[in-house]
């Protein structure tokens, strides 16, 4: 794997725009010799340095892992009574358990999210001084002193016991760390944009709390189950738009601020870039549109299907008939 990812590296050195900074990214590239092309430079370059120096023996595996300790966990059974009496008699705190806290390989323990995402109040994944006191507070008492922040955004306690959950969830709520909508349409990843990256083309941060404005019912959007909204204010893409559901990307069109949707995209074991819905639309225009596309998950939703596994099943044309149902042609063409 390290030697196969260094041949990558090393044939982006050799032909990668290095000369451009708008261009030197290895998808330009890609895009530039195509696909294959790159994997064939790819697979020359690895045949001389697959067994060379770069490979990851045992050997030196086991050498670098012994400077790793694991955390002192204490021997706990799976399960603990007092959380499962918190998660029969207490709704809110099930509805966090069920978006928030994750699976440990070790018993009676659990990973936890802490959501930086609290609604259209404060740009996603923003945090102030005092939360982070609390959440370092929050890390020493619950977690080893360990703490993560994950790329969508948010914080993670790696290492909390299931009978400290009740009570990490209330200190978490009076932080304003606990609204339980991860993985769900209000848990936008969003780039700083054009509020503060001089590479941008537009804004993302007013755009991501316009959504979240729209979307500020929290019953509503866990009906919605599972969707990923990502928004990049430049091709550059820090906010990863091509693998979100829903991905928003800023563009300039003669000196404005215009919005690319596509649809379809995902991270995870089923990784794919999303496609395209068609011309873009001005800042005021998102909420709208991404109203529209939720109406239109919602009217051919099988059961409790996910968001992306309806994309997949339709397409994205029914999506895009109704995004762009009252713009009239002449319109399209301009944006
Ligand atoms: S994607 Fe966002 S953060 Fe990244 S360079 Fe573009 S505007 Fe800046």
């Amino acid at each position: 794997m390290l030697t196969y990812v260094e041949s990558a590296i090393r044939v982006y050195n050799r032909y990668g725009r290095r000369d451009n900074k708008y261009k030197a990214r290895i998808k330009i590239l890609v895009k530039a010799i195509g696909a294959e092309k790159f994997a064939q430079e790819v697979e020359e370059e690895w045949q001389y340095s697959k067994d060379g120096p770069g490979t990851l023996t045992q050997d030196e595996f086991d050498r670098v892992a012994q400077y790793f300790t694991a955390p002192a966990y204490e021997k706990l059974a799976d399960t603990d009574a007092s959380y499962e009496k918190h998660l029969l008699e207490d709704k809110a705190f099930a509805r966090w358990v069920s978006r928030s806290v994750h699976g440990h390989k070790v018993a009676g323990y659990a990973a936890v999210t802490l959501s930086t995402k609290p609604g259209p109040v404060s740009p996603p994944g923003d945090a102030t001084a005092e939360q982070m006191e609390a959440v370092a507070d929050l890390a020493d008492r619950f977690g080893f002193g360990e703490l993560r922040v994950a790329h969508e955004q948010n914080l993670v306690l790696p290492d909390v016991k299931k009978h400290d959950l009740y009570d990490l969830w209330q200190l978490a709520k009076k932080a304003g760390l606990a609204t339980a909508n991860i993985g769900l349409l209000t848990d936008i990843i969003a780039c700083p944009g054009g509020d503060f990256c001089s590479l941008a083309n537009a804004k993302s941060i007013p755009i991501a709390l316009a959504i979240q404005e729209r979307f500020d019912n929290l019953d509503f959007v866990h009906d919605l189950g599972e969707v990923s909204l990502n928004i990049s204010g430049c091709i550059n893409a820090c906010g990863h738009h091509h693998v979100g559901n829903i991905g928003i990307l800023g563009v300039d069109k003669d000196g404005s601020e215009w919005y690319q949707v596509t649809l379809g995209g995902a991270q995870g074991n089923s990784t794919a870039l999303g496609k395209v819905i068609g011309p873009s639309f001005s800042a005021e225009e998102m909420p709208d549109v991404i109203s529209r596309i939720i109406e239109t998950f919602v009217a051919n939703r099988i059961e409790d299907e996910r968001f992306i596994e309806t994309v997949n099943r339709i397409g994205i044309t029914p999506f895009k008939e109704r995004v762009y149902a009252d713009k009239q042609p002449r319109e399209r063409a301009e944006a």
